[in-house]
């Protein structure tokens, strides 16, 4: 079986990684090929290094190298570097850059600056962490570069931010009145997204913020249409429980674009492709989509087991939808 992906960072990597266990120890699936496009609208620039914190959370989650109480970085980190960067008086200082993660961003940096696609760079990581052995490909939405920035206003007047100053930086906590996707114009999929999604048996979208990750993602000309076009039923799983993201300010992204956090609102983002969508049991009652096939049940990822009864229940969702 192949299922495709569309995921951010730490939701959609926790729940990725539920999936490959619950695959992994379901006999018959455990060959199953997983397809992973990663949003790469947050990316940033920092002293002249190339950051993709959602490819970086997916690959060190899926590769066993994720700081598990952070959710994002690296396991046994140490700051030393930073605080080299701080004496210099070096700025950005608000953005968390570890020792052992800048290894990753100094070497994706060089690749690039040789003129290496993105998606080759990810391919190349991703080696070293052994997802391909895992059946685990993650590619990069695209490999022009597309930059989330966030337009805000208060006393210092309106003006365009980068998502990570907004986000990492303020707290989300200055009034977001739009996200503009830079670059999102000239930008096309890179080698593989749309194909993944065409002729994929599944299409699982993980509780990832759906506004600046899968947002992001559905941006991307063409990937929109081929979840629309695609004969694999397209599964998705709430990031708000009661109304609330779990993590992170998904609903002041959602309000930002004028969307209510509600289950209900973000499957209606989703609406021209979902066919099934899991939310949690507390909000079930209250969902009734056009078309999409709604179940209610426990969606706290507390731990890896937690996760992969949920990915299980995406996929048996989806399986019992492409019967139909
Ligand atoms: P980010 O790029 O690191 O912000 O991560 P994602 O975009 O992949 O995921 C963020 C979303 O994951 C947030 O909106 C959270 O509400 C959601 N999330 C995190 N943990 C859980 C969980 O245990 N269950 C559910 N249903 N959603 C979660
Ligand atoms: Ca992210």
């Amino acid at each position: 079986m192949r299922i495709t992906a569309l995921a951010g960072g730490v939701g959609g990597a926790r729940f990725l990684r539920g999936l490959r266990t619950h695959l992994d120890r379901t006999p018959g699936l455990d060959d199953t090929e997983l397809t992973v496009i990663g949003n790469t609208g947050d990316d940033i620039s920092l002293f002249g290094l190339r950051v993709c914190p959602d490819l970086d959370t997916l690959m060190y989650t899926l590769g066993g190298g994720i700081h598990e109480g952070q959710g994002w970085g690296r396991a046994d980190e140490s700051h030393r570097v930073q605080g080299e960067l701080a004496a210099y008086g070096a700025v950005p200082q608000w953005f968390g850059l570890g020792d052992l993660d800048l290894g990753t961003h100094v070497v994706r940096s060089q690749w690039l600056g040789q003129g290496v696609t993105l998606s080759e760079v990810t391919e190349r990581l991703s080696r070293r962490w052994g997802l391909a052995d895992h059946r685990v490909r993650l590619l990069p939405m695209s490999d022009s570069p597309v930059e989330t920035h966030v337009v805000v206003e208060d006393e210092e007047g309106q003006r365009a931010i980068h998502f990570q100053e907004w986000w990492v930086r303020h707290q989300a906590a200055i009034p977001a009145q739009r996200f503009v996707a830079v670059g999102m114009d000239r930008a096309t999929p890179a080698p593989g997204v749309l194909d993944a999604i065409r002729q994929a048996d599944v299409v699982l979208l993980p509780p990832s913020n759906p506004v600046v990750s899968i947002g992001i993602i559905l941006g991307v000309p063409g990937v929109r249409d081929a979840l629309r076009g695609t004969a694999a039923p397209v599964v998705g799983v709430s990031p708000l429980i009661g109304g609330l993201p779990v993590r992170g300010h998904a609903d002041a992204c959602l309000s930002a674009i004028g969307v209510e956090a509600t289950a209900s609102a973000v499957a209606g983002l989703y609406e021209d492709f979902l066919d099934g969508w899991l939310v949690s049991e507390e909000d079930a009652e209250g969902v009734r989509l056009p078309r999409a096939t709604v179940q209610g049940r426990p969606l706290l990822m507390t731990d890896r087991d937690a996760a992969a009864d949920i990915a299980g229940a995406a996929l048996d969702l989806a399986l019992q939808l492409a019967r139909r």
